[in-house]
């Protein structure tokens, strides 16, 4: 096999409707934020995500902070966040004035844990942002239960877990509000791109003002409210819509990758899987498993770097967010400790996933991770 060829982290699969889907919105000459294909969209990503409606939006991030205008978050509210997920999750609480405070992770979901939780709500505290991550979704019924002790809302981050299921339910439908993203690393993708999903048409309302400039939309050039422009565009949805017809398809696929890791993987020392509850049904996003540089003889940034030169792309997991510079003195303020956040970003690791790859790739993917072994 030829070793120079290399193997991308991810990589979106456009191989369905999705240029015939774009060429009939280019025909139309409905490329900006109204049309068919938003409307569309929208009506079917409600009814998979088992919700009254969806509000899509120019990215996953917009979502969130959306998410927080809507609910009226300010300066002095603090809004609870796992430390272990994406910059955007606690990006979007400071982009309304507040602040986030970081709770740990659970070994066993490596998402928020629902006691550590407990212990971290203050009387500024208004809410919870539940990340689903790596696909695995969090403890929704007892993350709810901590939320309705305190009088808190809980918005789902469900960017990385389309279509998963907690206790058979769907993501997007365990709380207030549900967000997700569509970049080109996602499940479903339009390159840039993003949903809320919800029940609550009040809500719904506020979403659809602050997503458009705030425009009163029964008086033209009325705006009762500061705005953003956070719409999605009719040629993203003719993508999106093309996507959500192989969804089946593209999951299992992925499922197929993921079992495939965990079986060519399965005896080699010191590498860990990423667990899964027995109430999940993950969405496979991201590959992720855990290096013991101990067991294994390697630690795993120099696994990153010697699969790197092999044309092998990986990604280490998100570093902890309490010790980044935008977070670290107002984490440290708080005495904020977070240990299995502080293990799991130092050893986890995410290897190639997407619909694309090919059983060969994924031979030779496992092959140079069980040779790296010393
Ligand atoms: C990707 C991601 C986002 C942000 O989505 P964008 O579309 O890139 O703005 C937010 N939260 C999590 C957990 C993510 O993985």
């Amino acid at each position: 096999m030829n070793v120079t060829v290399k193997i991308p982290i991810s990589e979106p699969d456009l191989t369905g409707n999705e240029e015939a889907y774009v060429a009939e919105a280019v025909r139309s000459t409905w490329i900006s934020s109204s049309g068919a294909f938003v409307e569309r969209f929208e009506r079917e990503f409600a009814e998979a995500c088992a919700s009254r409606s969806a509000v899509s939006t120019s990215n996953g991030t917009a979502a969130l902070h959306l998410a927080l205008l809507a609910l009226g978050v300010g300066p002095g509210d603090e809004v609870l966040v796992p430390s272990l997920t994406y910059i955007a999750t606690a990006n979007a609480v400071r982009y309304v004035g507040a602040e986030p405070v970081f709770a740990d992770v659970d070994p066993l979901t490596w998402c928020l844990d629902p006691e550590d939780l407990a212990g971290r709500v203050t009387p500024r505290t208004r809410g919870i942002i539940a990340v689903h991550l790596y696909g695995h979704p969090a403890d929704m019924d007892a993350i709810n239960q901590v939320a309705e002790a305190h009088g808190l809302w809980v918005v789902e981050d469900a960017a990385e877990a389309h279509f998963a299921r907690y206790k058979g339910r769907t993501v997007g439908s365990l709380a207030r509000l549900a967000t997700f993203s569509f970049y080109g690393n996602k499940i479903l993708t339009c390159g840039e791109g993003g949903a809320l999903t919800l029940d609550d048409p009040e809500l719904e309302e506020r979403i659809r003002l602050f997503r458009n400039q705030g425009a009163d939309p029964r008086q033209r050039y009325f705006f009762p409210v500061t705005g953003y422009n956070f719409r999605l565009t009719n040629v993203a949805c003719a993508l999106l819509c093309a996507q959500m017809e192989r969804r089946e398809s593209l999951i299992a696929r992925r499922q197929q990758i993921f079992e495939t890791y965990e079986a060519l993987l399965a005896d080699v020392p010191g590498l860990g899987f990423q667990p899964v509850a027995e109430w999940a049904t993950p969405a496979p996003w991201l590959f992720s498993m855990t290096v013991d540089e101990r067991v294994y003889g390697r630690p795993r940034d120099a696994l990153m770097a010697e699969l790197a030169a092999q044309g092998i792309e990986t990604r280490p997991f998100f570093m902890a967010l309490h010790r980044l510079p935008p977070f670290q003195k107002a984490s440290q303020e708080r005495g904020e400790t977070l240990p299995v956040t502080d293990r799991l970003s130092l050893c986890g690791l995410n290897l190639p996933s997407y619909p694309g790859l090919r059983d060969d790739d994924l031979r030779r993917i496992a092959g140079a991770i069980k040779r790296l072994r010393k």
